[in-house]
Order: structure tokens, then sequence, then C-alpha cells
């Protein structure tokens, strides 16, 4: 990911379900080419086709591990180890596959995932956080890094705390976003636990995934509607000189990207509508500003419209990495969704 913003972006395309087999979908559409690094789509009647060139395009054989290192994943790790924030997030449609992509866990039928650790299915977090504390014990300088998590739900911009089971009660208001002296944001009295090893980060990681299935019975949250911020803050504490660098890496599963339907059988009113997409919303006009942002120009970018994209200003604006994880379902059914998952993503570069 070597693009002139510091913004990457992979396109993943999932393969087909063994449900949509049975239910006869169709892929005839959409092709992907691995070596030119495009997404080919043949249009509905007619021989016109629209070709999307991005980083990194891979199909629907991609293994996890490929994923993880077709997309430079560690390279990342190294960024953020010499103080570069780096972001990752998953964006598409519901069901494209941003969860197995950042999460890989498989669910039992009451929804409880299934944790395995050393699963080869497992996704972007584990392995990212496997191969971060690799790298701090490999590394022979004289800093001495600490790791610390955070793991946060945004739904309907209310912030909750996944760590803190008490903020997930019914009614809860959410935390609260300030500002602190260096004019970032902060969320008010959020958990943050400090890790020595990547089994303390998981184990804190594990109980955030189960706290979200509390919080999708507690608050009513849709899980689809919602976005999850798992951030890794490192602070570099170089023993010679005494100073403290730090860093984040935020690992954002964001809300589908599929307009909720207002009038359909969900019974979504107007407002909430609204509500649900702000920060999606929000978050694809910062990019757009970010990536259309010539050097030494400076454009107004809307990091403050919603909680997302203010969470997310210091790592996604200044020198920080962006990997944007672009998620495609093949079937013939989600044309529109995909085309506008890819014209968003192709905007992004
Ligand atoms: P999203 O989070 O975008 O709503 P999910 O990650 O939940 O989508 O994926 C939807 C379904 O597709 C899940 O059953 C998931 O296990 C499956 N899936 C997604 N991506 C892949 C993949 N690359 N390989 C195999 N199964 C996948
Ligand atoms: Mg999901």
């Amino acid at each position: 990911m070597e693009s002139r913003n510091n913004i990457g972006v992979a396109v993943r395309i999932r393969p087909l379900l063994q449900e949509e087999v049975s239910q006869g979908h169709q892929v005839s559409r959409i092709s992907c080419d691995q070596l030119q690094q495009r997404i080919i789509i043949s249009m509905p009647e007619s021989t016109q086709t629209k070709i999307f060139k991005f980083d990194q395009v891979l199909d629907q054989t991609t293994s996890q591990q490929d994923f993880f290192e077709s997309c430079n994943l560690s390279i990342l790790i190294s960024k953020l180890l010499s103080g570069f924030n780096v972001t990752i997030f998953a964006y598409g449609q519901t069901g494209s596959g941003k969860t197995y992509t950042m999460e890989g866990y498989e669910y039992d039928k009451n929804l409880k995932p299934i944790i395995k650790v050393n699963n080869e299915n497992v996704g972007v977090v584990p392995r990212v956080i496997k191969r971060l504390f690799e790298e701090i014990k490999n590394n022979s300088s004289n800093t001495e890094y600490t790791v610390y998590c955070t793991y946060i739900q945004v739904y309907k911009e209310r912030i909750y705390d996944l760590l803190n089971p008490a903020q997930l009660k019914p009614g809860n208001p959410g935390l609260k976003l300030r500002w602190n002296k260096l004019e970032e944001f902060y969320i008010d009295n959020l958990f943050m636990h400090a890790c020595y090893s990547p089994e303390e980060v998981m184990m804190h990681y594990h109980s955030g995934l189960k706290n979200k299935i509390m919080a999708s019975h507690n608050l009513n949250s849709i899980s689809s509607r919602s976005h999850t911020l798992f951030t890794l803050t490192i602070e570099a504490l170089d023993s010679e000189s005494g100073g403290i660098l730090s860093s984040k890496l935020q690992l954002v599963d964001l809300a589908g990207s599929e307009r909720p339907s207002i009038t359909g059988n969900e019974g979504i009113i107007l407002k909430e509508s609204i509500e649900i997409n702000k920060s999606l919303f929000t978050l694809r006009q910062v990019i757009t500003a970010l990536s259309s942002q010539r050097e030494g120009e400076t454009v107004h970018v809307p990091y403050r419209d919603s909680k997302l994209t203010s969470i997310l200003k210091q790592s996604i604006g200044g020198n920080g990495f962006t990997l944007m994880i672009a998620c495609l379902a093949p079937s013939d059914a989600y044309l529109d969704e995909n085309l506008s998952t890819l014209s968003y993503a192709s905007k992004a570069l």
C-alpha cells in the first residue's frame, strides 16, 4: 500500500455461502484480476464493463493468512512500533465479510463466539496482536513497549464501552466524548487495560466480543448497524533518553454500508436512519477529503460531524497510515451494493 496519501485500499471478495448456492445465486458479473489488482464488473443488459483498480484485490480463495500477507500487515505493525498511527477498517454491506475478515470466529446458534485461538480462520485482529508482540519481543533497541487496549461500540451516535459491562445496561446513554489540552478527542471514563502479553490482549478482546452480545440485548443495538473499534495504544519508552512515543492502532469493523430501509418491516423512522448513517456518511466524506488533498494544501475535513470520525481524527489524519478493506459478496444479486462499495473505495485512493 504505497499510495500518495497513506491510504491503501484492499478489496476482498468472499466465496458464495452454502445457503446462497442452494438458493441458486449466480456469480457471473464480478471478476478479480489479481495480476493487475483490478475488479471487473460486467454490467447487465449491455456489453459494457466497469473496471476498478486498487492496491490489492483478493478473490474468494484467499485464506486469512494470505490476506494478512498480501496486505502487508507486518509492515503496518512496524510503522506502528516506530510511532505512526495505523487504522485498519472493514467497509461493505452487511454479509460481505467484514467481521469474518477482522475477527474470523464462528458463532454458535445463540450467536456466541466459538473461540479457537489458533484456528487458521482467525482474522486480522488476532493475527495483528500476535505479530505485534513478536515484533516487540524481537526488538533489540533500548525501547520498552507497553500496550493498552480499549474496545468500544458506536451505535446511533452513542459510545458504549465493551470492556465495562456496567456500561451496557438498558437505558445507558453512553460515554461522553471530550477534548484534552492537546486538542484531541478522548472518551471519558473509558476502561483501558495495560497488557503485557498477547494472551492478555486477547482476553480483553474476547470479553468485549461477549459483551457485544449482551449490548445487543440490553441496548437493542443491531450489530450490523453499529461500528466496533478495538484500539491498541502503544507507548514506547526510550530507556536512555527517557522519551516516550505513543501511537495508536485502530481496528474497526464498520456498520453495514447499505442504506437502512425506512419503509421496510424493521420500522426504522427517518431520524433513526440518519443517526445510523451519520458516522458512516461522515467517514466517507473525511476519507474523500483526505484523499483529494494535495501536498501543501489544506482542505476542510469534517471530523467533528460524527462520533466515529472524531474518535478516529488523530489516527487517520496527519501522518498515519490507513488501510481500508472493502468487502464484497460475489452474488449477482448484490451488483448494486458492490458497485456502490467499489466506487466509494476507489475514491479513497
Ligand atoms: P459482515 O460482517 O460484513 O456482515 P460477515 O463477516 O458476518 O459479514 O460474513 C457473512 C457470512 O459470510 C458469515 O457466515 C461468514 O462466516 C461468511 N464469510 C465471510 N467472508 C468469508 C470468507 N472469506 N470465507 C468464508 N466465509 C466467509
Ligand atoms: Mg459484521
